[in-house]
């Protein structure tokens, strides 16, 4: 690609649907098969939740940062997390643990009845509020507060997806999740691989699956 001739962030808007048609086609490539999720990640304009000198950067298969030491996931893990999660049913109501710049909430939104994220740093959630008022998407809504503790006046959860990597599941999440429930998460510290837990009637079943590599999940709220 000829950076030199790419809009200025400004003008991306112009060519950002070409430019994320080229990003499904790649997640495709990278073996992503859940239409849905595929259709949802071209729904979805990733550069608006990018500082603006990243913008152009913001469809490769990169993680980017965000501020506040945080980072936005790359798109092909935000694709096997969420198709994992759904193996091919719907997420119903959902919770996200780690807004961040809120672009995975806003893929989930498109594929969720409702969902809930929330993020631990203030100005971070303040960002991603800034990011997502233009998608207006009615089926989102955030929450500033700890997601050891999940956010048990919405609980249960068809469907929980946690973006920073955990050392324990927390057992807080394992209660609010809806019979039937599942849940995805980085697992780990310095090696991490993606678990998903499943709520059976006589209990949880976990498998592990892809090596990934996020930043950690906190305790308490800045
Ligand atoms: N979902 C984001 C990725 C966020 S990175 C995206 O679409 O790109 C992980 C986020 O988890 C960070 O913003 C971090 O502040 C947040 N986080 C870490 N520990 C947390 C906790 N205990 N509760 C809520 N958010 C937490």
């Amino acid at each position: 690609m000829n950076r030199g001739k790419l809009p200025k962030p400004q003008g991306i808007g112009m060519t950002s649907q070409r430019t994320r048609a080229r990003m499904v086609e790649r997640l495709r490539k990278e073996g992503i098969t859940d239409e849905a999720v595929l259709s949802a990640m071209g729904a979805v304009p990733r550069h608006v939740f990018v500082e603006e000198a990243l913008a152009s950067r913001a469809y490769d298969d990169d993680a980017l940062p965000i501020g506040f030491s945080q980072t936005i996931s790359q798109p092909y893990i935000v694709a096997r997390m969420i198709e994992a999660l759904r193996a091919g049913r719907e997420l119903g109501k959902v919770l996200e643990i780690g807004t961040g710049c809120g672009y995975q909430a806003a893929v989930l939104a498109h594929l969720a009845s409702e969902v809930y994220s929330i993020e631990r740093i203030a100005p971070l959630l303040m960002k991603a509020r800034v990011n997502l008022r233009a998608l207006r998407l009615g089926n989102l809504r955030l929450k500033h507060c700890d997601g050891n503790l999940g956010l048990p006046e919405a609980a249960p959860f068809d469907s929980i997806v946690v973006a920073a990597a955990t050392r324990q599941v927390p057992p807080a999440l394992l209660q609010q999740m809806a019979p039937g429930g599942r849940m995805i998460l980085p697992f780990g510290t310095s090696v991490q691989v993606l678990r998903l837990v499943e709520r059976t009637r006589s209990g949880y079943i976990e498998t592990s699956l892809d090596a990934v590599r996020f930043v950690p999940m906190l305790v308490g709220v800045e």
